[in-house]
């Protein structure tokens, strides 16, 4: 069983709850969905074939101990990507994996010891145009430890995620992340998000008094755009 594969990379964590801790990066290929603002469109094709075993060799000589398992979607490669995490787990690995939110997690979910596992599943705001996608069911699996991250871009898109949570409550943590200023790379000049709508999404969330976190992505402002950070 091959696992199709963009990148492994070592960095930090440079979002949500593990914002900060070293971490290695298992970026599989592929993703059926397009948000308008995908910062990693070059994971979309291409890639190399992979074992699992050939993973955990790779692995094996960095000392830190958490993987974050990306994409692209993960899950689209199902069966692979559940055999990479079953394995991580089983050496003792902490795993994150970052989905989509567009597919049912309860195979994920399963896997042991859950406490191990941080599933950590986006809802996509309707500016990302892929609103429809988003597989709510998911919301109800996730455990206190897992997270639930919404990309915001505007106003449209936090009335969007307050809905969803006063719809669906949630037991995980809840990561408001305002559209962190970049290029786009699919367009390569325009620039997306902007310090004000970052400001934005921190006042409305303490008008609202929400209990969610806002954060960026610590990585971009370290690095930048650079690939395999
Ligand atoms: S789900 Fe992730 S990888 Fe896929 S298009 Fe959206 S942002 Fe890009």
């Amino acid at each position: 069983m091959a696992l199709r594969l963009t990148e492994i990379f070592h960095s930090i964590q440079g979002e949500g709850s593990t914002v900060g801790l070293p971490t290695t990066f298992v970026r599989l290929t592929g993703c059926s969905l397009r948000c308008s603002w995908c910062d990693t469109t070059y994971s979309f094709t291409g890639g190399e074939d992979w074992t699992v075993d050939q993973v955990m060799e790779r692995l094996a000589p960095i000392r830190t101990r958490r993987v974050c398992v990306t994409g692209g979607e993960p899950l689209d490669q199902h069966d692979e990507a559940i055999a990479l995490m079953d394995r991580l787990l089983g050496e003792g690995y902490f795993v994150v994996l970052e989905t989509s939110g567009s597919i049912d997690v309860s195979r994920a979910d399963k896997l042991a010891p859950r406490e191990m596992l941080q599933l950590s599943v986006d809802v996509k705001c309707p500016a990302s145009n892929m609103q429809k996608r988003n597989h709510l069911e998911n919301l109800a699996l996730l455990k206190p430890h897992d997270q639930l991250k919404f990309v915001l871009s505007d106003r449209r898109d936090y009335d969007f995620a307050r809905e969803v949570l006063a719809k669906r409550p949630t037991k995980a943590q809840v990561l408001f992340q305002p559209m962190w200023p970049s290029p786009n790379p699919v367009t390569e000049t325009k620039v997306v998000g902007d310090v004000a709508t970052m400001r934005n999404v921190a006042e409305w969330v303490l008008a609202d008094g929400l209990d969610v976190r806002v954060g960026t992505q610590m990585h971009k402002v370290i690095w930048g755009h650079e690939k395999g950070r």
